[in-house]
């Protein structure tokens, strides 16, 4: 790997020896790619916070203005509305690439073109326009890939040496195979063009400004729970996966990003739930009355999934701290608030 310059080391104040994890330093420019979205404007606040200028690129595909409003008067804040599809020249120093459509609906309900150009098209040209910007101003580039390059998996819970099971021909497969892909692409500029890379392969996450509707399930019980609908458990309920609160996810990031190791690195809270557990806990946090209702899942829906986290807290000395007991009454104000408007607030 190539030694960081000397001018990144004296920007994050680590001339004199090892690289610090240095979350509180200040003053680096920093891209966000989908930093208008859930995951990217949580990582936003962090990074304003410790006084880095932040330029977010983000098209607005699943991103809301409001997720990032409150730094427009900040001058160390910059939006631009762009597709990573698309080139873009700037001059900085570390790149979150977290542009992607990453909503199970747009994947299963969409026309298969649109499908192609922005899964496809954002997973692989995005983010080899990003690594082609990282080449060229010689800045830090990090992945925020996915759980999902694990497939159906056949080794339990999920070690970053697994390869995986998954089928190219699936519905989903499209997310899984660009994120792989994404994966190649990153380590391909590493080997072949020096470029400092990160991977992070993120498991479920949930939060605050979440996209509602967007059919993931965590969203969709608690929208549910609040509107008094029933909770749509897909097959049998018995399927698990691990929920991680954002909170976690971002300082895991910021870790990574700041840390000397390449990865891949799972970020993911191992607490693992079934549907009807995931429901349960839902039933309590908000309405104990609320219904469950039973739908067919979807082909190839992964059976279990659990993230092994013995490398990160190994090497980047993380780990999640957010139970989801603790975690989802933190998303429910803020959903209260999108799904009733501002006359329910404070109600939660
Ligand atoms: P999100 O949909 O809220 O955010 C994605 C952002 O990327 C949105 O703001 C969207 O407008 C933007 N975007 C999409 N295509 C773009 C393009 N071509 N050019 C510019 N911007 C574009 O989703 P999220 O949950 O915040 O996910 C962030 C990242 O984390 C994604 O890469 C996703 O694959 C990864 N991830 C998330 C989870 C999770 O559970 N939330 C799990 C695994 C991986
Ligand atoms: N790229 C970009 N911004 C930059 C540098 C490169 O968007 O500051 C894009 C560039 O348009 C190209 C991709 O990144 O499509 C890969 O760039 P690289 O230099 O690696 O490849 P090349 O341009 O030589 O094919
Ligand atoms: N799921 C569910 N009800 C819903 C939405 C999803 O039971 O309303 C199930 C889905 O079948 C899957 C799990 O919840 O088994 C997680 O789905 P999600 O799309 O949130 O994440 P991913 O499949 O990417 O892990």
């Amino acid at each position: 790997q190539r030694k960081p310059s000397v001018e990144y080391l004296s920007r994050i104040g680590a001339t004199g020896g090892k690289i610090p994890l240095g979350l509180k330093r200040k003053g680096l420019r920093v891209v966000v790619t989908g930093g208008a979205g859930f995951v990217g404007s949580h990582l936003v606040d962090r990074l304003m916070e410790r006084g880095d200028t932040v330029i977010v690129v983000d098209n607005f595909f699943t991103g809301r203005k409001e997720n990032v409003m409150h730094h427009f008067s900040n001058p160390n804040f910059e939006l631009i509305r762009h597709d990573v599809v698309e080139p873009i020249l700037l001059e900085v120093d570390q790149i979150y690439h977290l542009a992607c459509p990453a909503s199970p609906v747009h994947y299963k309900f969409n026309p298969v073109k649109t499908i192609i150009s922005f899964s496809i098209f954002t997973n692989v040209v995005g983010t080899l326009n990003m690594l082609g910007l990282a080449k060229r101003v010689g800045a830090r580039f990090l992945l925020t890939s996915t759980s999902e390059v694990y497939g159906d998996p056949l080794q339990h819970p999920q070690v970053e040496t697994y390869w995986g099971n998954v089928n190219p021909i699936g519905v989903r497969s499209c997310y899984d195979e660009g994120k792989r892909t994404a994966e190649t692409l990153t380590m391909d500029y590493h080997r072949g063009a020096n470029v400092e890379v990160r991977i992070a392969r993120i498991f479920n996450t949930y939060g605050p400004r979440m996209c509602i509707d967007d059919g993931r399930v965590v969203s969709n019980f608690v929208a549910q729970a609040l509107r008094k609908e029933p909770l749509t458990v897909y097959g049998d309920g018995k399927q698990t996966r691990s929920f991680q609160f954002v909170s976690d996810l971002v300082e895991g990031l910021m870790r990574l990003m700041e840390g000397e190791h390449v990865g891949p690195f799972n970020l993911g809270n191992p607490g693992e739930f079934t549907m009807l557990e995931l429901a349960k806990v839902v039933q309590e946090t908000i309405d104990p009355n609320a219904n469950i209702e039973f739908r067919p899942n979807t082909e190839d829906d992964p059976h279990k999934r659990k993230p092994d986290i013995t490398k990160a807290k190994e090497l980047l000395g993380w780990e999640p701290k957010v139970s989801l007991r603790q975690g989802l009454p933190l998303m429910v104000k803020d959903f209260r608030q999108r799904v009733f408007g501002d006359q329910k607030e404070g109600s939660s």
